[in-house]
């Protein structure tokens, strides 16, 4: 640890100022109030190093990406954040790679109202690795379920897919490069916007909702296993990123639906909510998209062309054991 050690590179990094009526960093417990007839929307994501980022990423869109990651599970439950922890380990104190990644992440905590109020320090020689829990409420008994989609709704998605995932494929040398495009894509793979406005807008019009980190394939499929409902998905109708054009089909089509990192929501409702959900959209000037249908029958996804004949689809999404399949 530093020379002032674990304690100084706490109050230094991460301690900051926290709304009245909260108790931040420095007790055993953080304290936050909550507003009667909410429950409270709590959620944990890792970040490893080698896994999720490279050694080498800027440590300011790590730490914003950090938190992101995070709050883009309470917008997936139309939660509004109250506030998080961080545990962090770390190979070494390095004095500006701190600076970077706790301003990057309290930046994004002031902007979504999402005080830093606790967590653990410690070292770690093999890399960096981040947990961060964001807590959130929601009123009454209305948060966004993935059990909660009806045969006959809607399927949505939220802004673009397929950037961030041809982003990771060329930093990886797995796709012929292309730096223009890559300087285009890269931002949605570092720096996620989770959807916080959207989600809580959909309180009250959307039946379920999950956020897409995993890729909308394997996404959508966990909320048709929670509500034992199949569907169909409209390949052409899905939100391709501009970056996409010209990349070979089997590229494309994997980006757009096995691809993950995205933080853009899929949510499900009922017809008769689409002019609102569309106005809705334009007052956050947030494209939203129809792409499918909820259907009654067999858990599964049926990938439909303009013509409406069945694409066989090589890969779901990611899974962090199985890899991506
Ligand atoms: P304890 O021994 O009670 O677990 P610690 O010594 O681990 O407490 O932490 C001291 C205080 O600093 C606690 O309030 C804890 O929540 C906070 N803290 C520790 N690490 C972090 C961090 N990375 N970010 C925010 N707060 C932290
Ligand atoms: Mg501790």
């Amino acid at each position: 640890m530093p020379p002032g050690g674990e304690f100084d590179l706490i109050a230094q990094y991460f301690k900051r100022p926290v709304p009245r009526g909260m108790l931040g960093v420095g007790d055993d417990c953080a304290l936050l109030p909550l507003a009667p007839g909410c429950q409270l929307a709590v959620s944990t994501d890792m970040l490893v190093q080698g896994q999720h980022f490279f050694a080498d990423v800027d440590p300011r869109l790590l730490g914003h990406k950090a938190l992101a990651v995070n709050l883009s599970d309470l917008a997936a439950m139309g939660a509004r954040p109250l506030a998080c922890t961080l545990a962090i380990s770390l190979p070494r104190v390095d004095a500006d790679w701190l600076q970077g990644f706790a301003a990057g992440f309290h930046a994004l905590a002031a902007q979504a109202a999402c005080p830093l109020v606790g967590g653990d320090t410690t070292r770690n020689p093999d890399g960096v690795v981040i947990s961060v829990t964001v807590m959130g409420e929601v009123a009454g008994e209305r948060a966004l379920r993935r059990d909660a989609a009806q045969a006959d709704d809607d399927i949505w998605v939220s802004g673009t897919l397929g950037a961030a995932d041809v982003a990771l494929r060329w930093l990886l040398g797995q796709l012929p490069a292309a730096p223009q495009a890559l300087q285009r894509a890269r931002p949605f793979l570092e720096r996620p916007t989770p959807r916080l406005a959207l989600g809580q807008g959909l309180l009250g019009l959307a039946h379920a909702a999950i956020d897409i980190s995993d890729g909308l394939l394997q996404d959508l499929g966990h909320i048709l296993e929670a509500s034992q409902c199949g569907a169909e998905l409209w390949l052409d109708a899905l939100p391709a990123h501009p970056v996409l054009d010209g990349l070979p089909v089997d590229v494309r089509q994997d980006a757009l639906l096995a691809g993950g990192d995205v933080y853009e929501l899929c949510f499900t409702a009922p017809a008769a909510r689409r002019q609102p959900i569309q106005a809705l959209g334009a007052q956050l000037g947030l494209p939203l998209s129809r792409v499918g249908r909820v259907q009654a029958g067999d858990v599964a996804v049926r990938v439909l062309d303009a013509q409406g004949r069945a694409v066989p689809v090589a890969h779901r999404g990611f899974d962090h054991f199985k890899g991506s399949s």
